[in-house]
């Protein structure tokens, strides 16, 4: 199987296991089975997490980190009629999952399907419905079953503090697109986990680390790192795609700055030389509005050369798209980064 192929059956493989900010556990333990049966040891850390080393060399100590956290939801009440007022998790808009199919994850461990629609969504009865603006209050998730009053939802074990995730939606059309929700950073994780089992195939002196974070989309995933030493530290997340700036989708994006500042020279300047040397579509951009786990683990106090690349993602915290080759560029130069 081609390594597209192989990163593409991880990535429906994870997309398929819900893991909004805040509920990663099944999907921690996904990648700590993954990560054991390929013969390594990974280390669940309690804040939310897996750390695990994946290459012993005796030279640079490289960590790499993406995130398997999504945005989602929260249950903030129950109506009188049975409907679910929810609270974002993470910068989950609700302008852009009305509509959206979802589930509600309870406590005592059942699942429910509803649907994220406007209050009173039938457009032949509600005269304001193009004018109301859409935020977590004039939102609902409807259930999908016959309930009519408070106690008929917490009747099903349905409570405040219940978790919503909203349907991943992942497609890959023939043309080469991939779409989903959360392909921040799903799409990341993915070819970490790909990396781990082919790491064998690559010669490098390097000892290589992986953190599969759990919190970025609350802004201290990595920050569990400063209890770590190493010398380079670089995040795959999603690239930046939109008005003024060079990334697309076809390209994997090398983050000069984001709204956190510069990152590392040096880091940047040899990974734009590497995208040359083998001839790999790249852009450098900066990002007006983002955050990363790089930046989250030097705050923490980590003294590290750091960076970030991604695969270029358009509709971002939407119902986001990238290509198949900015997943294969993204994987080529953490390749050709590994091997130099
Ligand atoms: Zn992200």
């Amino acid at each position: 199987m081609s390594s597209i192929n192989e990163i593409y059956r991880i990535l429906e493989d994870i997309m398929a296991i819900d893991s909004p900010i805040g509920y990663t556990k099944k999907i921690e333990s996904y990648v700590c089975d993954f990560l054991k049966n390929l013969g390594y040891e990974p280390q669940m850390c309690k804040v939310g997490g897996v750390y695990c080393d994946i290459s012993e060399g005796d030279g640079e100590h490289l960590i790499l980190t993406a995130h398997t956290d999504t945005l989602g939801a929260m249950v903030k009440e129950i109506s009188g009629s049975g409907r679910l007022g929810i609270t974002a998790l993470g910068g989950l808009n609700a302008n852009n999952i009305e509509c959206e199919n979802c589930k509600v994850y309870t406590r005592d461990n059942k699942v429910y399907t509803g649907t994220v629609q406007l209050k009173n969504a039938s457009l032949h009865v509600n005269k304001s419905y193009n004018e109301t603006k859409r935020d977590f209050d004039s939102v609902e998730v409807v259930l999908d079953y016959v309930v009519n009053s408070k106690e008929d939802v917490q009747n099903m074990g349905i409570e405040v503090g219940d978790i919503v995730a909203v349907d991943p939606r992942l497609v890959i059309t023939d043309s080469g697109y991939i779409k989903s929700r959360f392909l921040d950073d799903k799409a990341g994780a993915a070819i970490l986990l790909y990396l781990a089992k082919y790491i064998k195939e690559i010669k490098t002196d390097k000892k290589i680390s992986l953190l599969f974070s759990a919190n970025e989309e609350m802004g201290f995933g990595a920050s569990l790192l400063s209890q770590k030493e190493a010398d380079t530290l670089i995040a795959i997340d999603m690239g930046c795609v939109g008005d003024g700036l060079n990334g697309s989708e076809q390209k994997v994006s090398i983050c000069a700055k984001d709204s956190g500042g510069p990152y590392n020279y040096e880091m940047v300047s040899k990974l734009v030389s590497i995208c040359k040397e083998h001839n790999i579509d790249y852009s450098v951009d900066i990002y007006p509005a983002y955050g990363s786990d790089a930046e989250t683990a030097i705050r923490a106090g980590m003294d590290i050369k750091f960076a970030l690349i991604g695969m270029g993602v358009y509709a971002s915290h939407g119902y986001e798209r990238t290509h198949k080759d900015g997943m294969e560029g993204t994987w080529s130069l953490l390749k050709a980064y590994i091997e130099c």
